[in-house]
Order: structure tokens, then sequence, then C-alpha cells
């Protein structure tokens, strides 16, 4: 058997570990984010003929511009965001993920910079890196959030090629306004990119970084299927920008990328886009339960724009974290001490995680 050690891997690679949240089969899962709902028995039947019909041909490689679904998902998100759309302005890959990586193949790469203002989603960074595009780890306020000034001044200072903004920040829950993409926009002649895998969570009269889409060619914001779709097992992201965005992406993607199935899927499920999402503004009324409950217990609870809450101040927080696992919850402990991740699941699910940490928090925590 060969080691890995003994393969001649990229210098860089050695001694990394892949990412990923622990994969446990126990009653409650909070920990990365997904919609707790299934689909509908009726909408899973949809999918399933989409898929069918699909199959009679899978002989054929897809459509590899994957046109029709594009069109889908700009009539989604012009509705979801109120800002007027057109096909060309939309790019679709096998989860948000791949738009990302494909974002840094085509604007990253050795000798340019990426700057991302952490605590923030991890992959930004590794995804950089793995595109061999240096990572630049910015600053957020202590109670983490971005004020343009703060933000303008470490572009400045930093001179990246590729800006990462996260709103709803993971794994903070911290939504970034619009003045403050503006302000880093209007401060760079790089790449803006806003994250807004959460952005159906956010709170009402929060406005999509998509409305600015018109007054800046260099910003793109990226979506994903995963969250309020309640389709993270489909793996479906996609991204909003300029049309000329959209043609540097068609320059690395790989040629078929996206499945004739995948592509089937997630045209049934946007047709059936109202009853997937039924369940987001129990998700909503769940993560403010969420909120309400842990700062009533005495704890530290960050204001959440997203589907989950990040709480602490604990003691030992990956202590606490496997007590709750002993319980039966599975939630997140994202690497930040003495705080923890929670999804806001279903209102089962949130008293399963509540009633289990009574049990098991203490004191001492
Ligand atoms: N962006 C953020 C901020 C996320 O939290 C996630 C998933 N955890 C993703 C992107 C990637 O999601 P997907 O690849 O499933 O679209």
């Amino acid at each position: 058997m060969t080691d890995l050690e003994d393969l001649p891997l990229r210098a860089d690679l050695r001694g990394q570990h892949p990412y990923g949240a622990p994969q446990l089969d126990v009653p409650v899962r909070l920990n990365t984010n997904e919609n707790s709902s299934p689909p509908p028995a009726a909408v899973a039947a949809a999918i399933v003929a989409a898929v069918a019909t699909e199959v009679a041909e899978v002989n054929r490689y897809p459509d590899r511009d994957a046109v029709a679904l594009r069109e889908e998902l700009t009539a989604y998100l012009a509705k979801q965001t109120g800002e007027p759309l057109t096909v060309d302005q939309l790019w679709a890959a096998n989860g948000s993920n791949e738009i990302l990586q494909q974002l840094l193949q085509a604007f990253g790469g050795p000798g340019l910079k990426a700057l991302g203002y952490t605590p923030s989603y991890s992959m930004h960074q590794r995804i950089a890196e793995a595109t061999c595009t240096p990572w630049v780890d910015g600053r957020r306020a202590s109670d983490f959030t971005l004020d343009p000034i703060s933000a303008v001044e470490q572009v400045k200072v930093v001179r990246p090629n590729l800006v990462f903004l996260c709103s709803p920040n993971n794994p903070t829950g911290t939504a970034i306004d619009l003045d403050t993409i503006r302000a880093v926009a209007d401060a760079t002649p790089a790449m803006v990119v806003v994250d807004e895998a959460y952005g159906e969570f956010a709170r009402p009269g929060t406005k999509s970084a998509v409305t600015l889409l018109p007054e800046y060619p260099r910003l793109v914001v990226t979506r994903t299927m995963s969250k309020a779709f309640a389709f993270a097992g489909g793996r479906l992201g996609y991204l909003a920008a300029s049309p000329a965005v959209v043609q540097a992406l068609q320059l690395v993607r790989l040629p078929y990328h996206l499945s004739a199935l995948t592509q089937a899927a997630a045209r049934a499920a946007l047709r059936h886009a109202t009853e997937l999402q039924a369940g987001v503004d129990s998700i909503r009324g769940e993560r403010d339960r969420l909120v309400s409950e842990l700062t009533a217990r005495g704890w530290e609870v960050v204001p959440s724009d997203a589907n989950f809450v990040l709480f602490g101040r604990f003691a030992d927080a990956p202590a606490l974290w496997q007590r709750l696992l002993g319980a039966g919850v599975l939630i997140r402990d994202v690497g930040m001490p003495g705080w923890l991740r929670v999804t806001a699941g279903t209102p089962a699910e949130c008293s399963a995680f509540l009633g289990a940490f009574d049990q098991v928090a203490t004191d001492a925590d």
C-alpha cells in the first residue's frame, strides 16, 4: 500500500486534511445548515418523473450551457430579488462551491490575491488556496459586523484581485449592508464576490446585492439551491453577474459539468419552488426562537439573518459539542474558540436541541 506521503503531491497540499463537517447518524442533525424538510411526496414524484424522462436520452451529453435551467433560475432570482435579469447574466454549477471554484480559476491564480473578512465561510480560503491564489485574512469588528470604512481600508492595504463578502455571513449570521458592498466595489478594481447562500432567510427589508449589478460590472452574487430550496443533495448553485463574467467562467468550466440528471431535477424543483420553500418562514421563526431562548439563558448570541445561530462564549466549546452529541444532537464546532453554531431546523428539532442543551450545559461552561 502506498501512503499519501509517498505520492508526489503538490507541496502546499501536504499535511492538509479534507474539509467537511462530521456526517453522523444521530436523531437531530443541525450542523450543516441544511433545510430539515424533505420534499413533499408530490414534488419528489415530479422530480423523479423529470429525471426519468431525461434517462431515456442519457446516451447523449447534456446541454453544455444548461440554457433551459439558467432561464428558470433567472426568472426565480429576478422574482426573489425584484431585480430584472437576463439569462446571459446567470450561470449554474454543481453547488455554489463549484461556482466559487470557477470564479477563482478564472480570476485568481498564482501571483494574485484574494481577501475575505473572517470569521467567514472557510471554503473561500480553501478554494482560493486549491487554485494557488494566496489568501489574506481580513478582519471584522468584535461583534462580527463589517462597516464600509474598515472594509475599504483593508482593501486599500491588501490590494486584492478578488474580494469575498458573505451576506448573511456563515458562521456568524451577520448581514452586510449594501453601503458596505458599494464602498468595497467603488474602492477596488478587483472582482467583488458576494456569497448569498443564505439570502432567502434574511430578515424583511434586506435587499440582495443582485440589485447593485447594473452599477457594478465586476460584482458577482453567488446563490444556491442547497439551503432555502431544500435541495442540498441535488447540488445546484448559481451566480448572477454581468454577461462578461459568465463568458469568463465558460473558459474554465469543464465541458458538460452539469449532468442531464442534475439539470432535469433542478428544473423540476424550480417549478415547485413555492412548495419547497414553504418552510422558510417557519425556519426564520425557529432561528429567532433560538436567539431569544439562548439569550434568555444568559449566553451571548449573534443576531442572525441566516438559518443558523452562533452562540457562546464557552470555556470549552468542543467539550460541550461532544456532550450534545452524546445526547443525540449534532451541531457545529466551527473552530472559533468559545463559540458553537446550531442550524434552525424544524420546531421539534430546535426544541430537542434546547432540551439537550439544558441537560448538558453547566455553570462551568
Ligand atoms: N457559501 C456558504 C456561505 C455556505 O455556507 C455554503 C454551504 N455550507 C456554500 C456556499 C456552499 O453550498 P453549496 O455548494 O451546497 O451550494
